[in-house]
């Protein structure tokens, strides 16, 4: 185990760690046409990835998330860039490793394949199990020193790219879910519940395990899920990282509405129900993380 990350699990047993922001509404603001492949930036505008890294370490976020979300083939090919997963993930990685220095972690980060595996859909697992092992081993070469698996919604899904992960060295993996609300409770697109969605992922052995996005979640609700996945993950450590808000159209722009002093106060509250990482995700600033690092860096 490198010594950064004998440190990452120091630190974590001894205070809570912050995450980052946003990442995708950030680049939209600093010029990313909407739809576009904000991936590519890492190649292209690597100037403009670094600022909002820069921004976010400022705010004093402890992990800085990699700008590879859709960095799998079966995304980038859909950008005409499927051939070009590792030097994507490589400069990913690169870009956040250099803005971190000494000062925070970087994860590296692995969104959905974008499709749905057999049997609801015509996804082969294997194939996609290769894609998230080829794109975690680039993250881990360009110097990710942990894996985010994020906005999952299908178990099986996550518990594969927890997997593939693991198989390619990855020290510390850390799984999250978009959840919604349904009349059973909280449960993903795919209709699974919390319970079903922890327990994928710590058989796939993650080593922390949440929940960020989420549209329709206020932060209250997401004050219940926090309790309910402390409940199901046991001693790992839970992870929150909520949009700021639910998106309201305005003027004909996608706005998020929670202000960086209530973001911090719900942030509160989610560490009093046993949060162990905290972060934001969608609409979520480096405003928003500065006000929630007075709260977690004591
Ligand atoms: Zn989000």
């Amino acid at each position: 185990m490198s010594s950064r990350l004998e440190l990452l699990r120091e630190t974590l047993a001894r205070r809570p760690l912050l995450g980052d922001g946003a990442t995708g509404t950030q680049l939209q603001l600093l010029g990313l046409a909407p739809g576009a492949c904000g991936e590519l930036w890492c190649l292209d505008q690597p100037d403009r990835v670094q600022q909002v890294h820069r921004h976010y370490l400022a705010a004093g976020a402890d992990l800085l998330t990699t700008n590879s979300f859709g960095g799998t083939s079966f995304v980038l090919a859909g950008h005409g860039a499927g051939a070009r997963v590792r030097e994507i993930n490589i400069a990913a990685a690169h870009l956040a490793r250099a803005t971190a220095g000494d000062h925070a972690w970087v994860l590296g980060d692995i969104g959905p394949f974008g499709g749905m595996l057999e049997p609801l859909g015509d996804a082969q697992p294997d194939e996609v199990a290769a894609a998230f092992r080829e794109q975690a081993a680039a993250l881990l070469e360009g110097g990710a020193d942990a894996l985010l698996v994020e906005t999952m919604s299908d178990p099986a899904e996550a518990a594969l790219a927890v997997q593939a992960a693991k198989a390619v060295g990855a020290g510390f993996v850390i799984a999250t879910y978009s959840f919604q609300q349904s009349a059973g409770g909280y449960r993903t697109m795919m209709g699974n519940t919390v319970a079903e969605c922890v327990a994928a992922v710590l058989a796939a052995g993650a080593d922390a395990v949440g929940a960020n996005c989420g549209t329709e979640l206020s932060l209250a609700d997401y004050e219940k899920l926090t309790a309910e996945l402390v409940a199901a993950a046991g001693a790992t450590p839970v992870i929150v990282q909520p949009n700021a808000g639910s998106p309201k159209l305005v003027g004909g722009q996608i706005h998020y509405a929670t202000s960086p002093a209530g973001f911090a106060a719900a942030t509160a509250r989610f560490l009093a129900a046993g949060a162990r990482l905290v972060g934001g995700c969608c609409g979520s600033t480096a405003e928003h993380i500065a006000a929630m690092a007075a709260l977690v860096k004591r």
